[in-house]
């Protein structure tokens, strides 16, 4: 099996390798950030856009000098935060009605590297079948997997940026809890009764477990303290 991802091919290739050391040349070697000299070996060749398993075979984005920097170390450890002394790892627990938008919430405000947990997420996940659609059999063991990435996250274990826990959390005690356990930031995703109604109504994917949801959306807002 292939020893090295994608990326890390791209990286070792003929054609990275001869671009990076043109651009080097051509611009004298001088950090396109700190202005200093550096020998070729202490200058990094930065993607503008990052470069990902999707983007990398893209060469307008890969091997386009001018979405590449030029950049001595220093800068780049900088700019990629590698000893993490711009912020610690920030953890979020994002809790509010079902069919607010919580997942919607996270994946617009989340960074490429940073780690999820929600039953929801997992659960697909463990069972191969579409979102919620959750077999009650695999509760245990997408519950234990579950627990197990709450313990990362407390322990700060791993080599994630951002944490965002996603969940109902609808009981105020319990919300306060978990998020002083994990020192998260509490973030709510506000959506009244009616707004989940009418989302359960126009999604597909419920179209024939309107009673049941609806008895989740009712057992949310009864729970729920602020
Ligand atoms: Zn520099
Ligand atoms: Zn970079």
């Amino acid at each position: 099996m292939a020893k090295f991802s994608i990326l890390q091919t791209f990286y070792a290739s003929a054609v990275w390798r001869n671009l990076r050391m043109t651009l080097i040349l051509e611009r004298e070697g001088r950090c396109e950030r700190c202005f200093t000299i550096s020998k070729p070996e202490d200058i990094v060749g930065h993607h503008k856009i990052e470069l990902t398993p999707e983007n990398v075979h893209d060469h307008t984005i890969s091997l386009n000098p001018e979405k590449i920097e030029i950049i001595c170390r220093r800068c780049h450890d900088e700019e990629h935060d590698r000893f993490g002394k711009r912020k610690a790892k920030t953890v979020y627990l994002v809790y509010g009605p079902p069919l607010a938008g919580k997942k919607t919430f996270v994946r617009q405000q989340m960074r490429r590297g940073d780690l999820i947990v929600s039953m929801d997420l997992l659960y697909a996940a463990m069972s191969g079948l579409p979102e919620f659609d959750k077999p009650d059999n695999l509760f245990q063991n997408v519950i234990g997997l579950h627990n197990q990435l709450i313990d990362n996250v407390k322990t700060r274990m791993g080599k994630w940026s951002n944490a965002w826990i996603v969940g109902g959390y609808a009981d105020k005690f319990k919300r306060e809890r978990t998020a002083d356990e994990l020192g998260a930031e509490l973030v709510f995703i506000n959506a009244s009764r009616e707004e989940c109604y009418s989302r359960l109504a126009v999604d597909e994917r419920l179209q024939y477990r309107q009673v049941e949801w609806r008895g989740y959306i009712d057992k949310w807002f009864e729970q729920y303290r602020e």
